[in-house]
């Protein structure tokens, strides 16, 4: 009543991640979405990307030095109580991250970011098995869409429940193998920890502004998870908040634009 600010303490959030300089994706979209929820973001930026709606124009990775003194400035001071992991870059960027990683022990979500949807590398092929051999073991949820999901066990879908179950097998709690590029009315994702799994379909929503999607699902399900949800209640949460993201688009710029990103 007084209009000062409240003295309870945010959760804590950190994005380890890209910069998007058109704010479509990556850290800026990261940040938007754990403010939307109420959580403190802190960002850790892996790479600097200059891209716009129409694509990625050039991508420079952070120094390793600065990378350290990021993760060491946050550590010192703004325990987080979630991680999300995006877009890593290169081969430094993962081996210093999966180092980092065994010293703290929020829980870990991860999109294992490979392309732009334009068709930049965002991750370095070489580092993909860094990724799954020294990061996954380390992750509470894996959010792969289903070219990643292909790519990560080697051959094409035949059955998502196998794919999830051949995914779990390389060290992950759980995994939700989003379903937004196949065809059909209705968008299936499918989230497993194994003995627990469910379905998380919804009617698919038509728009040419997608570019982000998978940042700001995966900040959301970090954000819930920042807030006390358990894994399952997150990723539902998370979905319901994207596709109400997708039903805001910015309407900005010529190609795959953003979305507006609201409480
Ligand atoms: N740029 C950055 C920094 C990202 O992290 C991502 C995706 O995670 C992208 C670009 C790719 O976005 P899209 O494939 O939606 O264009």
């Amino acid at each position: 009543t007084s209009g000062l600010p409240t003295l309870t303490p945010s959760p804590i959030a950190w994005t380890i991640a890209g910069s998007d300089s058109g704010g479509g994706a990556g850290i800026q979209a990261d940040l938007k979405v754990m403010s939307a929820f109420g959580v403190h973001g802190c960002s850790v930026i892996t790479a600097l990307t200059a891209q716009n709606t129409l694509g990625v124009q050039a991508v420079e990775p952070v120094s390793t030095s600065m990378l350290r003194a990021q993760l060491d400035a946050l550590a010192a001071d703004l325990p987080p109580a979630v991680i999300k992991i995006g877009m890593l870059g290169g081969l430094e960027t993962c081996t210093l991250v999966a180092e980092f990683l065994q010293t703290v022990e929020a829980p870990v979500v991860l999109d294992p970011v490979l392309k732009s949807t334009s068709g930049t590398d965002l991750l370095n092929p070489a580092a993909i098995d860094i990724l799954i051999r020294e990061i996954f073991p380390r992750v509470t949820v894996l959010t792969p869409n289903l070219p990643e999901t292909e790519l990560l066990t080697g051959h094409a879908i035949e059955s998502v429940e196998e794919a999830a179950d051949e995914i779990l097998a390389m060290g992950v709690e759980s995994v939700l193998i989003k379903g937004g590029h196949a065809e059909g009315d209705e968008c299936c994702d499918f989230w497993s920890a194994g003995g627990t799994c469910c379905w998380l379909t919804s009617p698919r929503i038509e728009t040419r502004h997608t570019h982000g999607t998978g940042c700001i699902l995966s900040a959301a399900i970090a954000s819930a998870i920042a807030l006390g949800q358990d894994t399952m209640e997150a990723v539902q949460t998370a979905k319901s908040f994207m596709n109400d993201c997708l039903l805001n688009p910015a309407n900005v710029g010529a190609g795959h634009g953003a979305m507006m990103i609201k409480p």
